[in-house]
């Protein structure tokens, strides 16, 4: 069948019952907030031009992302908040070490740390310079990239929702591995409708896309031998496509096993949080 792939191998994560999923469901919800607060102050800047038709028909038609980049961002003072507030979150969630959160925060405070450069390449899609600047600043890479990728997702998701109603036809056409709107990864694929129609989700903008049903859109192999499927056994709607080719993994929710909820991205996101343990801890990112 089309969507179990050739060697799919059910594993579990040892304990499923135990996955705090409220306690993920409540940490995305208030990461959600405090993006919007951020994109607020976006709408509050006013000096942002705004998109026209025919510039994105162009950009579009020309193979490129809608979007340019880098894009406007958010003033320093907004971007310095949010990120405070995230480091706050993820602590109270237990999602990062507090030592580790804390020397973030002291870093920020001083000024040590220029988030409005780094954000702006995170927009592009540059962990790179991430990297590089953990590593200078001595600050854990993951906590690092988790608050600017939070940044950067706020920022993105603004500007992807003023052009949409600018590019419905482009984005219901397009199927690129690659966001049509701001050229980033996904960061889940939708199994969707009765034909089970395969859509993929922006991990930047959420904008949402269709794709081809088999294939990895990271590296664009079809080759089934090389993929694997996680699943879980108590959520039968939801799995983690493995492809050995790239290293890279994909989580997929099909909806047409999950009831007739309307599950917005947050919700499925946090859902599906599991298999982002489970697939970071065998080595795919
Ligand atoms: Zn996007
Ligand atoms: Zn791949």
């Amino acid at each position: 069948m089309a969507e179990h792939p050739g060697e799919s191998k059910p594993l579990t994560d040892g304990g499923s019952n135990k996955f705090p999923v409220e306690e993920f469901a409540r940490f995305h919800g208030k990461l959600k907030e405090i993006r919007a607060s951020l994109a607020a102050s976006l709408d509050e800047r006013g000096d942002i031009s705004p998109l026209t038709g025919d510039v994105v028909s162009e950009r579009i038609s020309s193979g490129k992302a809608a979007l340019e980049l880098p894009v406007a961002l958010p003033d320093e003072g907004a971007l310095c908040d949010a990120a405070i507030r995230i480091l706050d979150v993820a602590v109270e969630n237990d999602v990062f070490d507090k030592p580790e959160a804390d020397a973030a925060k002291k870093t920020i405070e001083g000024g040590g740390l220029d988030i409005v450069a780094l954000t702006s390449v995170v927009v592009t899609g540059d962990s790179n310079t991430v990297e590089k600047v953990a590593l200078e600043s001595g600050l854990a890479l993951d906590t690092l990239l988790f608050l600017v990728e939070q940044l950067a997702r706020a920022t993105l998701t603004w500007h992807s929702s003023r052009v949409k109603g600018l590019l419905e036809d482009e984005v219901k056409t397009s199927r690129t591995g690659t966001c049509p709107v701001c050229g980033n990864h996904p960061r889940l694929s939708i199994i969707e409708g009765e034909e089970g129609v395969r859509k993929l989700v922006c991990g930047m903008c959420e904008t949402i896309w269709r794709y081809k049903r088999i294939g990895c859109p990271f590296c664009g192999s079809e080759d089934q031998k090389k993929f694997r499927r996680f699943t879980v056994d108590d959520e039968p709607g939801l799995s983690a496509l493995l492809c050995d080719v790239c290293k890279r993994y994909l989580k997929q929710i099909d909806r047409r096993k999950l009831g007739d909820g309307e599950y917005g991205v947050t919700e499925l996101e946090t859902m599906s949080s599991r298999f982002d343990i489970l697939a970071r801890r065998e080595g795919y990112r």
